[in-house]
């Protein structure tokens, strides 16, 4: 029976507001399909200027130290300009990481966007997007358009790739299959990200009222408090990971982000392995992702962002450099071994390194307060400041972000 997860016992990450792997950079609000959970309002139209974006750029330049710039939106792949935007960061000195469903994404557009020097890509794939050629397609059947884009990844070489979904009620109890999958191709996936789906509807339901400043908002118009029909909005990362452990009982996070309100929600939540192509031979444990992270800093002055696949296919050289300061380390590095020992005739196979990064994003707590992510590695640039990237619509409609009041304590204030 695995460990419940105490994050006392995990690595809480060292970022913070101005020292971050990554920054959100979001060229446009267009997008060419439609997701269900998105927290952005559906537009097919909204570009940014290239001026804008480079204004961007700076702006977060000015407030954060990052390493990679993931490039969202919208859809980037709409923006007229994207091969720009990547060769724009690029020549600015970060890792561009193109998030994109994928649909756009062309043979041609992925060879300019790979001259342009495109990093990474993170494609939002999950059965909850009316993607045309793939409608009312499982999450099981959508592997294998997950395997066709990472192989066109690996092809092009060079080029980080992940993936990520959202994860809603009825979807959660494909997870494991997803990992499962994920695992399977080790080689070319690098990172499975899974979002818990969220609406405003929050613990408080409708004894619950929302504030910007002295005016009440109508929280409804905004595309993230839609009805649910009483789906779960309040699913965890404890859930996420208690679903992989169905099946994989091992699953062992190494590190977090907790909570702005609650020192002990994990809301980034990281789990990295080892394995072949055949099995995963150990995770690595929190001492190994403290000394990548404080090494990576130390060495570049920036947290890392994004791995290169040329340092996730080389995880043996990787368990023998870091073996003594890790056990989850020195457990997969004796698995290994064992497996090459058993088959002495054959070569060595390759170790690759993959993570699994859970998201559990906004949760409003019963008494109103907004639980977000203690150094939000999405924050994006709103009017020349850093804002939430998933509460940007509160801004732009309301002018502010929106306080949650229980409606009880709401008519004593008014009274007051
Ligand atoms: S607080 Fe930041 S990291 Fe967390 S869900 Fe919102 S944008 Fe993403």
């Amino acid at each position: 029976m695995p460990e419940p997860l105490d994050h006392r016992a995990l690595y809480r990450l060292p970022w913070s507001l101005p020292d971050n792997p990554i920054a959100w950079l979001e060229p446009t609000e267009a997008c060419n399909i439609y997701c269900e959970g998105c927290y952005r309002a559906h537009v097919t139209q909204g570009h940014k200027s290239m001026r804008e974006i480079e204004n961007d750029l700076r702006t977060f330049a000015r407030y954060r130290n990052f390493d990679g710039v993931s490039i969202a939106g919208g859809d980037p792949l709409t923006h007229p300009e994207i091969v720009g935007i990547v060769g724009l960061v690029r020549t600015m000195g970060w890792k561009p990481i193109v998030n994109t469903n994928g649909f756009a994404l062309t043979e041609d557009m992925l060879r300019r966007l790979k001259d342009a020097g495109v990093a990474g890509f993170t494609f939002h794939i999950d059965s909850k997007q009316t993607r045309p050629g793939w409608k009312k397609k499982t999450e099981l059947e959508l592997n294998d358009l997950r395997l066709e884009l990472a192989t066109r990844l690996e092809r092009a070489g060079g080029i980080s790739c992940a993936f990520n979904a959202t994860v809603y009620e009825d979807t959660l109890p494909y997870v494991p299959d997803l990992v499962a999958w994920a695992r399977k191709h080790i080689d070319k996936v690098h990172v499975m990200v899974f979002i818990a789906y969220r609406q405003a509807s929050g613990e408080g339901g409708d004894s619950m009222e929302f504030w910007v400043g002295d005016k009440r908002i109508d929280m409804d118009s905004l595309v993230y408090s839609r009805p649910t029909g009483g789906r779960r909005v309040d699913i965890s990362s404890r859930d996420v990971v208690d679903e992989i452990r169905k099946r994989f009982p091992d699953f062992a996070p190494c590190a977090y982000l907790n909570g702005t309100e609650k020192a002990d929600s994990l809301k980034w939540l990281l789990t990295t392995y080892a394995g072949t192509r055949d099995e995963v031979v150990g995770y690595v444990g929190p001492k190994f992702m403290e000394l990548m992270q404080t090494y990576h800093h130390l060495r570049h002055g920036r947290f890392l962002a994004y791995a290169p696949p040329s340092m996730l296919r080389h995880g043996r050289t990787l368990a023998a450099t870091m073996w003594p300061i890790d056990g989850g380390v020195r457990r997969a590095l004796g698995r290994y071994l064992a497996g090459v020992a058993r088959r002495p005739l054959r070569p060595l196979p390759r170790l690759h390194v993959q993570s699994v990064m859970i998201i559990q994003p906004v949760d409003i707590l019963a008494d109103g307060r907004m639980n977000m992510c203690d150094a939000c590695p999405d924050v994006t640039v709103h009017e020349g400041e850093l804002v939430w990237s998933c509460r940007l619509e509160e801004l732009k409609k309301y002018g502010g972000f929106a306080r949650g009041v229980a409606r009880e304590e709401s008519v004593v204030t008014a009274d007051r």
